[in-house]
């Protein structure tokens, strides 16, 4: 098969596309014709780039965390899903091996490796998962959609529900408009009955996420973000933030936002990753911060629902080629594009 693999960490162009050995499901595992995966400025450009140390990537590597397809072929033991299936799969892959992998409780794997990092991705014609990560996608979503919306969806419900304890008659707070990760989170948010306020560095962005559902949106650049929260939230301030860009800037004006005993979830450091602490805000307004990673199966079945009954859509910017991955990353990394950037295989 023909995949997008680089020998050694370096600029977009160690991007290879050239034939590698078809992949073989072993038992539990499937393989899936991919026809779409995300790129993304981490988990794709960063490792490739090596800036990734900690994660450990060896060379040669095939990224693409989140492919989406069909299911082409099935190994030992998989009742689910059936040649024919189209699917997306999840980027947590079990070892299917530990005590918790052959008691079937995939979610407890302790040696679990991310798709596309700990492990070769999507980005190839085909690629090995366990049975269980390849979860049915709606007949009503392509697989380009689908690829971005398990991407983040499922991360937003968890950040949101399971960590902010958001409700519906809540106000919230979201940063990075239209970030793959704040444009989910705009769309949960507001599907669970929240009002919703969206902010981000540029009016373009801002407009993507009033598009995707927000009642108001601030653009930090033009003016200050505590102000204009207050402003239309009435003096009153927000109950949660959904942060998930750690602009040493932004961040203390995203907190300040909150209203006494409100709640900051984050997942993410794009942004710069160190910020300041005003602790007379935290504790004279009994404030609470949450980090989090990953979701659990009810997460991803909520997200499927929800993109199901259109309420949660991704938005693409550009369907490249595999053949043209490099220059998907260098359009990544020349600036921040207003949609997910996607490679399909199937294109050549
Ligand atoms: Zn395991």
């Amino acid at each position: 098969m023909k995949a997008a693999i680089y020998d050694q960490f370096g600029p977009p162009d160690v991007l290879q596309y050239r034939e590698i050995p078809d992949p073989e499901a072993g038992t539990g595992e499937v393989i899936v014709k991919v026809h779409a995966v995300t790129v993304n400025r981490v988990l794709n450009c960063a490792v490739r780039a090596g800036e990734q140390t900690r994660r450990n990537v060896k060379p040669p590597h095939v990224g693409g965390v989140d492919p989406a397809g069909v299911v082409v072929s099935v190994g030992e033991d998989v009742e689910s899903p059936a040649i024919g299936t189209r699917v997306a799969c999840l980027s947590r892959i079990p070892c299917l091996d530990c005590g918790s992998c052959e008691a079937g409780n995939f979610e407890d794997c302790e040696n679990s490796v991310m798709l596309g990092v700990g492990c070769y991705g999507g980005d190839a014609e085909f690629v090995k998962v366990p049975a269980s990560v390849a979860v049915q996608i709606p007949d009503t979503i392509n697989f380009a959609e689908a690829a971005a919306v398990l991407r983040h969806g499922p991360t937003a419900h968890n950040l949101l529900f399971d960590t902010g304890d958001l409700k519906a008659d809540e106000t919230i707070l979201v940063m990075g408009a239209a970030g793959g990760l704040g444009l989910a989170g705009i769309q949960v948010a507001k599907a669970a009955g929240a009002r919703v306020i969206c902010a981000a560095g540029a009016s373009e962005r801002v407009a993507v996420g009033i598009e995707y559902g927000a009642d108001f949106g601030v653009d930090y650049t033009a003016e200050d973000l505590t102000e204009a929260v207050m402003r239309y939230t009435e003096g009153q301030g927000v109950n949660l933030v959904f942060e998930n860009i750690s602009n040493p800037l932004t961040w203390p004006k995203a907190l300040a936002c909150l209203q006494k005993f409100g709640r900051l979830v984050t997942a993410g450091s794009h942004g710069g990753g160190k910020v300041e602490l005003d602790c007379g805000i935290l504790y004279h307004r009994n404030l609470r911060i949450f980090g989090a990673t990953g979701n659990t199966d009810a997460n991803v079945e909520d997200t499927l629902l929800l993109a199901e009954e259109g309420k949660l859509r991704a938005k693409i910017e550009k369907i490249y080629p595999l053949s043209g991955a490099a220059e998907a990353h260098r359009h990544i990394e020349a600036g921040v594009p207003l949609g997910k950037i996607v490679l399909d295989p199937t294109l050549g």
